[in-house]
């Protein structure tokens, strides 16, 4: 789940962690009030769950209300494209006002789960802001990390060793070592999936501030959070994903053209390979689990054939739990009741009540190709798309 940036200033200001002054605005008047009250200059910021809105003309520095005010008006109920969401963008409807930071410098700290060091990972570069994509790229020298014992948690020497790495001034080394171990102390007892401070201010007189923050948590920990609950924001997510959210669907929305319906988090990602090798890209990865009924496939397939992009479906059911004729069925359920949906389908089915399955959808008006195996499915993709 994700959260704005205005949430997670709030949750990591808990922690210790220094944050710019400032308020939310609703609207061009409330976005006035607050700038006259930080005394006429300000930073004013588009509250999306995505990055990249300096580039995207997303922040903005004013030097008076009435300029703030103009600003507001022009982004508030608009959407916003940035180089991380789609080409719909995303809808602002808040506006983070706060005071405006003399910038001397800007760091980059980010708290993340690796799955190759089996760990917590602490990443900090002395080439923070806008462009840290870039550095990773082309510098990756100056990023620097340190990886987070399971056992014997965060370390402070590993603090003072990051903020060392990051050519600070003397002055700066506990508040930033300390600031750092703060971070990932929020990261681990809130479930985070990712906690990132980019950029991670030094003033001009010298004091560390985040003035960006990011915090994503882990869906699979929510059960523990339930304070966390109130932040999640639907109408910034996918309208796809927050519907499979309903039905307890694990479903992610990608860029490619061939819809994918499955049982099974590893053969959907097995499936996703197979798209690619017929020549195509995948339009969502989507996992209906195993306990799933008729109702449940028919929604999985609804939730797929709402992204317009999908011009062709694949579905790899192998039947244990969720038997072949069941799936068969739920894809007629879904059919049926919204017949001008439907596009066409490459059907692999193993398992149980396989035959039925297989002839419950050849005697269907439906567009099936049915096919043996995974290297079949491969081979009818090239053919639908003329690859
Ligand atoms: P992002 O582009 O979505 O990551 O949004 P950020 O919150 O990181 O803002 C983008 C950039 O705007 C930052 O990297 C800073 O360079 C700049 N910025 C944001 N707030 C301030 C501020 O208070 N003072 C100054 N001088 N620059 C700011
Ligand atoms: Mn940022």
């Amino acid at each position: 789940m994700k959260i704005h940036e205005y949430q997670a200033k709030q949750i990591l200001s808990g922690y210790g962690i220094p944050v710019p002054k400032g308020g939310v605005a609703n609207t061009p008047e409330e976005t006035y009030n607050l700038v006259e009250s930080l005394g006429g200059s300000a930073v004013v910021k588009a509250q999306v769950h995505a990055g990249g809105r300096g580039k995207a003309g997303g922040v903005r520095l004013v030097s008076s209300p009435s300029e703030a005010a103009e600003f507001a008006s022009s982004i508030l109920d608009t959407s916003l494209v940035t180089f991380q969401t789609g080409p719909d963008g995303v809808p602002v409807r808040k506006l983070l006002v706060e005071e405006a930071i003399d910038v001397a410098k800007e760091l980059y700290l980010g708290v993340v789960i690796d799955g190759a060091a089996e760990g917590i990972v602490v990443i900090a570069s002395e080439a923070g802001g806008t462009e840290i994509e870039e550095v990773a790229d082309s510098s990756p020298e100056q990023i620097l990390r340190a990886v987070v014992d399971p056992v014997l948690g965060f370390q402070p020497h590993q603090g003072r060793g990051i903020a060392y790495g990051l050519n600070l001034d003397a002055s700066l080394i506990r508040p930033v070592a300390a600031l750092i171990e703060n971070l990932c102390r929020a990261f681990k007892e809130n479930d985070c999936s990712l906690a990132e401070i980019n950029p991670l201010v030094i003033t001009g007189d010298g004091r560390a501030l985040a003035v960006d923050a990011k915090l994503n948590f882990d869906d699979d920990a929510m059960f523990r959070h339930s304070d966390l609950n109130e932040f999640y924001d639907a109408e910034q997510e996918d309208a796809g994903e927050v519907e499979a959210r309903k039905y307890d669907i694990n479903y992610v929305k990608l860029g490619g053209s061939v819809g994918c319906i499955v049982n099974g988090a590893g053969l959907a990602m097995a499936t996703m390979d197979v798209v690619l090798s017929g020549g195509a890209e995948p339009a969502n990865f989507l996992d209906i689990g195993g306990g799933a009924d008729e109702d449940k496939v028919a929604q999985a397939l609804n939730i797929v054939l709402s992204d317009k992009t999908v011009d062709l479906v694949l579905v790899n059911i192998f039947g244990g739990i969720l038997r072949c004729d069941v799936a068969a069925r739920g894809f007629l359920m879904a059919a049926e009741a919204a017949p001008h949906t439907i596009r066409p389908m490459v059907v692999r089915m193993l398992g149980t009540n396989a035959d039925e399955g297989r002839r419950i959808l050849s005697e269907s008006s439906l567009d099936v190709t049915l096919v043996e195996d995974l290297g079949g499915a491969a081979e009818a993709i090239r053919a639908a798309i003329g690859a």
